[in-house]
């Protein structure tokens, strides 16, 4: 643990809850590997007191914060600047302190990029399911398209958010890259190579570890790769139905990891080698318990 002293940078999480968040281990045994004199904690913040919670970060000279659920994007109008790419998204999740306020950028994006990488999952020239439609899928899309997907299907329960996003991304590609489709049809899907399947809905969460947005297996047979974006429990119901029908599946641990470590890489303006990232992983496996 770095020794706190008159000279400690502090950084947190806003949130509500903020209770079981793994981003303390993440960041501060960064700190510890790095030796970078920085502290990170958990900061519960009420939902009346988002614009007072910047305000005060600011007023307290904190380092950086993350932001999370139910903030991402409620927390734009009050920062100072924003990363283009952030504020094509939509939503915020890393804040940086500059003159006279906070910068916002989206490390779940290049985060979840990262992690694909890591786990050696392609996305040019694939087919790609993404099941639901809310801020994390939106980012999702994006990245899919950017990567090169070669068609991206969002399958939501509330079909018009999804076909909210999709126009966004063949508005932005300059191409009809990305359809809708409600959840129940997924009988229509056809492709013969199968499909990467990236699960961003928060069904299956600790407790609900039974859950799953699809159960038949006939739509697991579609599925060569499965990612799940949940990462507790370790194994979801998600992923257990793609690997009954033979497919590879991931969890969302390692994206996790790699939002703390480009964030943290943008509080210090120092690159963090692969090996403390693989430490970093360590350290949250331990604390997850396995
Ligand atoms: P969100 O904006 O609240 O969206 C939730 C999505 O889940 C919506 O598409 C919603 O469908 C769907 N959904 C919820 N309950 C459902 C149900 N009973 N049946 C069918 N669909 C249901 O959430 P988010 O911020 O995008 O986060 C989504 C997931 O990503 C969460 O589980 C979160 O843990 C995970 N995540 C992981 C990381 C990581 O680092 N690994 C980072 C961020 C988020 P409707 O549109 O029909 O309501």
């Amino acid at each position: 643990m770095t020794e706190i002293n008159g000279y400690t940078r502090t950084c947190g999480l806003i949130g509500n809850p903020v209770e079981h968040t793994l981003s303390p281990v993440i960041h501060n045994t960064l700190a510890e590997l790095t030796g970078e004199n920085l502290v990170y904690v958990p900061l519960h913040v009420a939902n009346s007191y988002l614009e007072d919670a910047v305000k005060g970060a600011l007023a307290l000279n904190l380092l950086g914060m993350n932001v999370t659920v139910p903030y991402k994007s409620d927390v734009i109008p009050y920062l100072k600047d924003i990363d283009p790419l952030a504020a094509q998204i939509g939503a915020v999740n890393t804040l940086v302190s500059v003159e006279g306020g906070y910068k916002g950028y989206n490390t779940d994006m290049p985060g979840l990029y990262r992690a694909m990488c890591a786990d050696g999952v392609e996305i040019a020239g694939q087919k790609v399911l993404i099941l639901g439609a809310g801020g994390v899928a939106r980012a999702v899309a994006m990245l899919m398209a950017q990567k090169n997907a070669a068609q991206i299907i969002l399958l939501n329960r509330t079909v018009e958010r999804a076909r909210k996003i999709a126009d966004e991304v063949n508005a932005i590609t300059g191409k009809r890259i990305a359809e809708a489709m409600a959840l129940d049809e997924y009988g229509k899907l056809d492709a013969k190579e199968g499909y990467l399947a990236i699960q961003a809905t928060s069904v299956g969460m600790h407790p609900d570890v039974d859950a799953v947005v699809i159960e038949d297996a006939a739509f697991y047979q579609k599925v060569h790769t499965g990612y799940d974006l949940i990462f507790n429990p370790w194994e979801t119901r998600f992923m257990k139905l793609v690997r009954a029908q033979g497919g590879k599946a991931n969890n969302g641990s390692k994206m996790l990891l790699y939002q703390g470590v480009i964030a943290y890489e943008l509080w210090t303006g120092r690159k963090i080698e692969e090996a403390y990232a693989k430490q970093v992983y360590q350290k949250m496996c331990q604390a997850m318990g396995l």
